[in-house]
């Protein structure tokens, strides 16, 4: 099949274009079933927090003033007026002179405007005695210092952690409107790979791909089906893509799609419906027999079996969509500035992608080292790596020393 090259940016475009990606839809689940989910909408208190003044600690309610002056060894006398459950709205008030027994967490009652923890304190029958002194509000958290009534809490697009889930509960929620999680089929191809757990036969090879594919699916926010590995043969493989296109919302496969006698993905695919393939091939590398095709409204993303391409090439251009599919904010991809620690080289008039290592030199700069790819198959490249170095078409090479941007593969790819 004859290929001509789409370049990085026309890739981009026209998956893009084609796609229109926006978030697939939003449900209201429980606040347990919305752990890691993505918020659908801001959250706006419609309470104060906390909805009253209350006590921080476990003492005395009292007018600030009565203690003004009290030391160690003049006391301030009060007389106990009564207690403030926890609990309930309080049924005392503290004139001046007085205090009101108070727990932790309690209302402050009527009249009093501070606390006087139990520790500088000592009681005989009615009789308090204060050893110290205690400023207006001390003690005391305020009503609405925590969240205050009408304040965005939470925005849209934010993931829902413990911290949230919490946040969420404090305002009385019960639910969480939230956006749908797309669904993702992965499925890996080739006689040559087998799944882990089983025994190796001879000339068999694990299957990476559908695993640092399906985790890296769900990092991106979405939920992966694994469809297991696919033999080179095309009714098997059309059998396995209409079973992927039958049970999610975008299907991913790797390996098949160069230009050896069994690289049979691209036609294959194009034949399951139309548009068919959008992309054949892109100016890339690693990656340039990426193919993608849309199947109806379902994206189909082919990826080169090489597991550290296959990776690299769902950090760029797969990964995007599943995130405005989960309503996840576009992110921009965490860099850092270094040096260059060898000379790289781009492959020519493709985009070249360059796996480093970071290290800190002593003048503390980052320094960028290549990481020896051997092959583009080694997966050890990317679990050295730290990041990659990006070489426009145009330029043949980046020099030792150069400043370098890394893009970091933390949580990306
Ligand atoms: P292909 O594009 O199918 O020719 O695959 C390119 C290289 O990647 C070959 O060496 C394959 O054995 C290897 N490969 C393909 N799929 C996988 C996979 N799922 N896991 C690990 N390696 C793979
Ligand atoms: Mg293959």
């Amino acid at each position: 099949m004859f290929r001509k090259l789409m370049t990085f940016d026309e890739a981009k475009q026209t998956i893009n274009q084609q796609l229109k990606p926006e978030p697939l839809g939003t449900e209201e689940l429980a606040l347990l079933e919305a752990h890691n989910r993505v918020l659908a909408e801001d959250i706006v208190s419609v309470l104060d927090i906390p909805p009253f003044n209350r006590s921080t600690v476990d003492g005395y309610a009292v007018k600030a003033e009565d203690t003004f002056g009290a030391e160690e060894n003049r006391p301030a006398k009060l007389e106990v007026c009564g207690v403030v459950h926890i609990g309930e709205p309080p049924r005392i008030s503290v004139a001046k002179g007085e205090a009101a027994e108070i727990v932790t967490g309690a209302p402050i009652p009527e009249g009093a405007d501070a606390v006087v923890m139990v520790e500088d304190t000592d009681r005989k029958n009615n009789v308090l005695s204060v050893y110290g002194t205690v400023t207006r509000g001390e003690n005391v958290m305020k009503k609405g210092t925590d969240i205050k009534k009408g304040e965005t809490v939470l925005k849209k697009g934010q993931v829902l952690g413990s911290r949230e889930i919490g946040v969420l509960a404090a305002l009385g929620k019960a639910t969480a409107k939230v956006h749908c999680v797309p669904t993702v089929a992965v499925l890996s191809t080739g006689a040559e790979v087998t799944e882990p757990g089983k025994k190796l036969p001879s000339g068999k090879i694990y299957d990476i791909n559908a695993y640092s594919l399906s985790t890296a699916v769900l990092e991106s926010g979405g939920n992966p089906v694994y469809l297991g590995v696919v033999p080179d043969e095309r009714a098997e493989l059309r059998k396995a893509l209409e079973r992927a296109l039958a049970c999610a919302d975008m299907v991913i496969t790797s390996g098949g799609v160069s230009v050896g006698p069994k690289d049979l993905m691209p036609q294959t695919v194009d034949a399951l419906g139309k548009p068919g393939l959008i992309v054949c091939g892109v100016a890339l590398k690693p990656g340039k027999p990426t193919t993608v095709a849309l199947i109806g409204k379902k994206p189909v993303f082919a990826l080169p079996g090489h597991p550290t391409s296959a990776l690299l090439v769902f950090h760029l251009f797969v990964r995007p969509v599943i995130q405005l599919w989960a309503g996840k904010p576009a992110e921009e991809a965490a860099a850092v500035k270094a040096v260059a620690g060898a000379r790289m080289f781009s492959a020519k008039g493709r985009k070249t992608f360059v796996m480093v290592k970071l290290k800190r030199a002593k003048s503390n700069r980052l320094i960028a080292e290549p990481v020896e790819t051997g092959a583009s198959g080694a997966i050890t490249t990317l679990a050295k790596a730290d990041g990659f170095v990006e070489i426009p078409e145009n330029q043949q090479f980046i020099d030792a020393n150069e400043e370098v941007a890394v893009t970091l593969l933390k949580d990306a790819v």
